[in-house]
């Protein structure tokens, strides 16, 4: 069998392509870190099968980063058959950086260079034959978005797989070369690849020198020899060098024709990343996804405009919107503006698992315990989730779109400028924003971090990016809040709570710790382009599989435990309970409930209701809508205050996530930090929940004087954190 890797610089295409290949749809992420671990899919197109392994993104083989370990070893040790090496030709300099050492290595080598779709755009060429001759490897051009010369490329690399290959080194020709030869002289019979040892070896490459403890002392002794050079004895520096010098020098000409100016995508990145407006943009972006998504009444036409729409006519049943008035009968009823496409869709859902639940009704005899399991325990249990599956993915395919686009690269990049300032790293975010789809693998991303206590940190924040899950308890909420508030607004305040608490709660943790030093971060930032539709379809597919897979196993599961505990008494011989409020699952929830007393949500009637809705949560964070829809708590029961909405959706945002989430940053986590993360996340939520639910109660007695405290308060804690952590700093230097 044939295998085949991809080895290139993050963001120069590799999943992309690796897709393509392989029919497989693997996560193309905009920023670095998304690939951590490598991943394998075959290639059918030939008689024989290929084995295609796509590798996490690399800058160089030293092994230095998690990336650059996971890389260099496979190529290395498990000896492919063949590396195509995939190239940014939007950013040649770069990357060939990456491919001079890649031919070091015994193994043959195709260079494919990606993106020609924006080059051929701007009217830029590169000389491939140059470009194949300098290195004596075949050069294809393709793109790997479009689907161009990949067919090309699979036939150059199949024929390559089957060679042999020395090899080869820029270096020859420069100062080091007489060294790298030398070091080449003594292990070409000892060991594999012997010309990239040898110059690892010349680098003071650490591991190399411990291997070769006499050699390196011989080359250590003939660097002696030679005369100054400008980078104090630092080879590793002088060979880096030696190699752009080299790049630079001989690729120039390889452009016959480049466009020295501003591309199109500078040009939208001078506004979108300017160093003020950036982060108000990107607000105002977000603002947008969530007012398409959740606003019942859009534009503000009703608000802002004054048009008013009656529930009677064609119209309104069209906006899904209609049923409801059908149901009011008499009509007249004045709705509160023209829905969102989200809440549009969402009614529309509601109306069909509605009509389903209905005729299950009809037809099954009144009375008997599976009408009460089908009926008011899976099937209601599983329409509540449903019917705010519409939204989600409308909210995933906005996300979706401005990923695709290369949007999300850039609030990377800005959230590092600002997270700088605290003396935190940008790289730890790239995770965090993976955290808006799911905990799991945000958590598993975490690994690109060096640093175990960064990494700690970063885990204990993530399921602060409310996640997928999470989102139907937000748009129920939303609804419930719609009728005294704007659904929009407060979803969209969810959101922005959740990054605000994980930006302060990373302050404090930082200014407790005793590590400083922010480690560089580097980024390519990819063109802008259209989103491509088969990504953003393979996406949402992929989202709605996982939620069908999920709602049918542990979704499911934990919908008949919460029917039989709440439609049987602790003598559940004696058949089915008439009253809910003499359940199991009642008398349990009244105790346990007042752990919630203080939070607003534990009190009252239904308290245990929303205590049992919490406790379900930590199965799957769906399970909260299916569980309060079985007890009974639907858009028009749900009679909290407020302020005990807003505290019982924080409560839930920043507890234990699901057990999936739990078991990943236990395996992720350090063992000690694992514990200090459950202690943070059951403490965390409770005291935001409290002061959300007093502060609110508050604001809602004395409502201008709570907003001025409020905001009082946010600055000061951002300033504190400014403050210590300069201080800290300031110390520490
Ligand atoms: P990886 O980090 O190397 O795995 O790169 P990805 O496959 O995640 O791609 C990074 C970005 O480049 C994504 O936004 C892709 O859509 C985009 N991209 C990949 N290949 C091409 C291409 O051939 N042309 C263009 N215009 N964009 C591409
Ligand atoms: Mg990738």
């Amino acid at each position: 069998m044939i295998k085949i890797c991809l080895a290139g610089n993050p963001n120069c295409g590799k999943t992309t392509l690796f897709n393509s290949l392989t029919g497989s749809t693997a996560h193309v992420g905009n920023w670095p870190g998304v690939t951590v671990e490598k991943r394998e899919g075959s290639y059918r197109k030939f008689d024989e099968k290929i084995d295609i392994v796509d590798l996490p993104g690399i800058y160089s083989m030293s092994p230095y980063t998690p990336e650059e370990v996971v890389s260099r070893n496979y190529i290395l040790d498990e000896k492919p058959n063949c590396v195509i090496n995939i190239v940014d030709a939007t950013n040649l300099e770069r990357n060939l950086y990456l491919t001079t050492q890649l031919l070091e290595i015994d193994v043959p080598v195709v260079v494919a260079l990606n993106m020609m779709d924006i080059l051929k755009k701007n009217n830029e060429t590169i000389d491939i034959k140059a470009l194949s001759e300098a290195f004596k490897v075949p050069v294809v051009e393709i793109s790997a978005l479009k689907d161009e010369g990949l067919d090309d490329l699979m036939k150059v690399a199949y024929g390559e797989a089957k060679k042999v290959r020395k090899g080869t080194t820029i270096l020859e020709k420069t100062t080091v070369g007489s060294l790298v030869r030398e070091a080449y002289n003594e292990l070409k019979t000892s060991v594999s690849s012997p010309l990239f040892h040898a110059v690892k070896l010349v680098e003071n490459d650490e591991l190399e020198c411990k291997d070769h403890p006499e050699l390196a002392k011989r080359i250590s002794d003939m660097k002696s020899k030679l005369p100054e050079d400008d980078f104090e004895g630092d080879y590793e520096a002088i060979i880096a060098n030696e190699r752009y010098e080299y790049i630079g020098k001989n690729f120039k000409h390889t452009f016959v024709k480049f466009n020295e100016g501003l591309t199109k995508s500078d040009k939208i990145d001078k506004v979108l990343t300017h160093k003020i407006w950036s982060i108000p943009i990107f607000l105002l972006i977000m603002f947008v996804v969530f007012h398409f998504t959740f606003s019942e009444d859009f534009l503000g036409l009703n608000k802002i405009f004054g048009l008013e729409i009656t529930s009677k006519g064609w119209f309104n049943f069209f906006t899904g919107m209609g049923y409801d008035g059908a149901i009011e009968e008499e009509g007249e009823a004045i709705l509160s503006g023209i829905p969102s496409l989200g809440v549009f869709l969402q009614s529309w859902m509601g109306f069909l698992t509605g009509s389903i639940i209905d005729l299950f009704n009809s037809f099954l005899p009144e009375g008997a315990w599976y009408t009460s399991l089908i009926c008011d325990g899976i099937l209601t249990g599983i329409d509540s989730i449903f019917s705010f599956i519409p939204q989600v993915l409308l909210l995933y395919l906005f996300v979706s779109i401005l990923e695709d686009s290369g949007y999300m690269a850039r609030v990377a990049f800005i959230m590092d400028r600002a997270f700088r300032k605290f003396g935190l790293s940008g790289k730890a975010f790239i995770p965090l924003l993976m955290g808006f789809g799911c905990s799991v693998p945000a958590m598993l991303a975490t690994k690109t971090l060096e640093d175990e206590k960064e990494r700690d940190v970063t885990i204990r924040i993530t399921p602060f990016f409310s996640c997928g899950a999470k989102a139907p308890i937000w748009t129920l909420l939303a609804a419930v809040v719609a009728g005294r508030f704007l659904g929009d607004v407060f979803v969209f305040s969810i959101y922005i709570l959740g990054i605000a608490i994980a930006i302060i709660a990373a302050i404090i943790m930082k200014v407790f710790s005793k590590n400083y030093d922010v480690p560089p971060f580097i980024m390519e930032l990819p063109q802008y382009h259209a989103p491509q539709f088969k990504n953003l379809m393979v996406h949402l597919w992929e989202k709605f599989k996982h939620f069908i897979y999920k709602a049918s196993t542990i979704i499911m599961a934990a919908i008949i435990v919460i029917w039989f505990l709440s439609n049987f008494s602790w003598d559940f011989w004696n058949g089915m309970v008439d009253d809910i409020e003499s359940s199991i699952l009642a008398s349990v929830g009244r105790v346990v409930r007042y752990i919630f007393y203080p939070l607003g949500f534990g009190s009252g009637a239904d308290g245990w209701k929303y205590t049992a809705a919490t406790f379900t949560g930590l199965i799957a964070k769906e399970d909260v809508v299916g569980t309060m829809a079985q007890l009974g708590l639907v858009e028009g029961t749900i009679n909290l205050s407020n302020a005990a909405i807003y505290s019982f959706a924080a409560y839930n945002l920043f507890t234990l996530p699901c057990f999936a989430a739990v078991s990943t940053a236990k395996s992720e986590s350090s063992k000690k930090g694992f514990l200090v993360t459950l202690a943070w996340w059951l403490a965390l939520s409770y005291i935001v929940a409290l002061i959300i639910y007093w502060l609110g109660t508050l604001l809602e007695a004395v409502l201008w004087l709570g907003s001025i405290v409020i905001v009082v308060i946010v600055l000061l804690v951002i300033l504190l954190g400014f403050y210590v952590s300069k201080k800290k700093r300031a110390q520490i230097a």
